[in-house]
């Protein structure tokens, strides 16, 4: 094994506990560059090219991280296929031995964890720590795939014979995942994909390949043996299109983007592969008349803000029924210009920086937009020029009023700290406007009423649906994913490994008899 980067903290003194909240804790360097990690060693891409690392909050740069190439990426998947016979004939509960490691060495280096993604990806401390939970929950829940469901027994039509399902690995997995969640998202796909028989070749998204590291360490140190887990940092153009372009990759499982997941999709259909698309949403809260005021408030502040608005579940249209319309918008704008934006390893910020100069950009542009189609900018929508945010890809939480459902601030995904207010007559016209979206992926509702509960759960189309809940929040033992332009596909829960093996139905007959329906002709 070669070098690996470290991140190096200066940790605070044992009795400031875990209760951070002072510039030692800002305070990082990185020791060594990200390298890729292919067939057990760490080494430089093979034109020696590296790509800057960016702390969103500050711009500054904090690592290098070897720029992939398309040799690298065929190298990760020459790897791969080496060591896929020894890892599928090694027994599922000694796999999962690997992730529960994992998972305890999650759970121990919790803090250091959480404080590299929001180092690298921006969002609040206290939600990184929640991120790292759910990998640790994500983890913990799929080692125990080890010992769980591996075949099904079932009766044959036929006397003296036997029947059932076993599940196959389905070989080379290639995991493609984007900067937002750079933690879960990586962890809902390789452990299933590992615990099932597979090899992997991960290729993180660019702006937060430090966390992905972390990720590998874990399972080197957890012992996982040479060439069955591989990671290519690069650029999607040329390292995810190797991968995808490679013939003896099965899987790919993707998170992104939507047009990017309409391109693997093309590339996919050419090899005949099997594919799991996790990608964008434009998620409806419907406010009904009825809805508890205060709760719906915090709810819908945190649906459409938390990691200022970069989450394929933000709530970023918020249909309210006429009657509340006025009080809701009222509390809702209050409570946005309470937030608390800024560096999120500061104790009290709530929103911390958009993970880039772009995604800054792109927020931006929409803000104006939404001016351009008149809707009511009511909060927000301009930039930070004090001395911390000035530096950093720091926006305010900002909300437009009557917005129309046909309008682009209503229809694209931002991706920012921007959310709309869009009125209803009724829930029916609630549903029908919630429904009016190319994409899929969540929906809410907060009232009181069950009738309404239970027409919204059956009509609004979306992968996941919540009542009286926001609709960011999900359970790793739950079905993940879209419908529409949100995807193709669920992850974790169930089907995690249902995504991640083949059945094969195998037949038994111990009837030593001729069976005459198998042959019907004359002997
Ligand atoms: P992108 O689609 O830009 O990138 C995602 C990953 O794909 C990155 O690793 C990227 O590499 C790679 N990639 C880009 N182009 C290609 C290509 N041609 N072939 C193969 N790989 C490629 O998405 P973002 O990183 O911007 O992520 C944000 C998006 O993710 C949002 O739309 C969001 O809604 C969606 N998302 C969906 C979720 C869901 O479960 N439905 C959950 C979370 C996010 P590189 O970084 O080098 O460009």
């Amino acid at each position: 094994m070669g070098k690996m980067g470290e991140l190096v903290f200066y940790t605070p003194t044992r009795n400031q506990g875990t209760e951070l909240s002072n510039m030692a804790r800002l305070a990082y360097k990185m020791d060594e560059k990200i390298q890729l990690y292919i067939d057990g060693r760490f080494e430089d891409s093979s034109d020696e090219k590296e790509f800057p690392v960016y702390n969103p909050a500050t711009n500054e740069v904090i690592a290098n991280a070897a720029k992939g190439t398309a040799d690298d990426a065929k190298a990760a998947i020459d790897a791969a296929e080496e060591s896929f016979d020894s890892w599928s004939e090694t027994p599922p509960p000694q796999r999962a031995e690997v992730l529960f490691k994992v998972g305890e060495m999650i759970r121990e280096q919790r803090e250091e964890l959480a404080r590299i993604l929001t180092i690298e990806e921006g969002k609040a401390l206290k939600e990184s720590l929640g991120e790292i939970d759910e990998g640790y929950d994500t983890i913990m829940y799929l080692a125990g795939e080890g010992r769980r469901a591996w075949s099904n027994v079932t009766p044959s039509e036929q006397p003296n014979k036997f029947a059932m399902v076993i599940r196959r690995p389905i070989g080379i997995v290639a995991a493609i995942t984007p900067w937002n969640f750079p933690f879960s998202i990586p962890t809902w796909k390789i452990p299933p994909a590992l615990v099932a028989g597979n090899t992997v070749v991960f290729k993180p998204a660019s702006n937060t390949p430090l966390i992905a590291l972390k990720i590998i360490q874990m399972f080197i140190k957890a012992g996982i043996p040479r060439g069955v887990l591989n990671m290519v940092t690069g650029p999607g153009a040329t390292v995810g299109e190797a991968l995808i372009n490679d013939p003896r990759v099965k899987l790919v499982t993707f998170t992104g983007e939507t047009t990017t997941g309409r391109r693997l999709a093309e590339v996919n259909a050419r090899f005949l592969r099997r594919q799991v698309l996790e990608l964008g949403g434009k998620n409806p809260l419907i406010v009904a008349a009825d809805a508890e005021l205060d709760v719906t408030v915090k709810a819908a502040l945190f649906a459409a803000f938390s990691n200022a608005g970069q989450k394929c579940t933000a709530a970023s249209r918020i249909i309210v029924e006429q009657p509340i319309l006025t009080k809701f918008t009222k509390h809702l704008v209050a409570g946005a210009e309470k937030l608390i934006v800024g560096n999120g390893l500061k104790d009290g910020v709530e929103i911390g920086p958009l993970n880039s100069k772009s995604q800054l950009e792109k927020t931006r542009s929409y803000v104006k937009i939404g001016q351009e189609e008149d809707a009511k900018l009511l909060t927000g929508g301009y930039d930070y020029h004090d001395k911390e945010r000035g530096k950093g890809n720091f926006y305010p939480p900002t909300i437009f009023g009557e917005v129309s459902n046909d309008m682009r601030i209503a229809q694209d995904e931002i991706f920012g700290p921007v959310t709309t207010i869009i009125p209803a007559e009724n829930v029916d016209e609630a549903i029908e406007i919630a429904n009016d979206t190319r994409y899929g992926l969540t929906s809410a509702i907060y009232t009181k009423d069950i009738r309404s509960a239970f027409k919204a759960i059956k009509q609004l189309q979306s992968g996941m649906g919540y009542v009286n809940q926001g609709p960011t929040a999900a359970e790793v033992h739950l079905p993940f994913g879209g419908v529409k332009d949100s995807g193709f596909g669920r992850e974790a829960g169930e089907v995690a490994i249902d995504n991640y093996t083949e059945k094969k139905a195998i037949y038994i007959d111990y009837s030593y008899t001729d069976r005459p329906w198998y042959f019907p002709w004359k002997d």
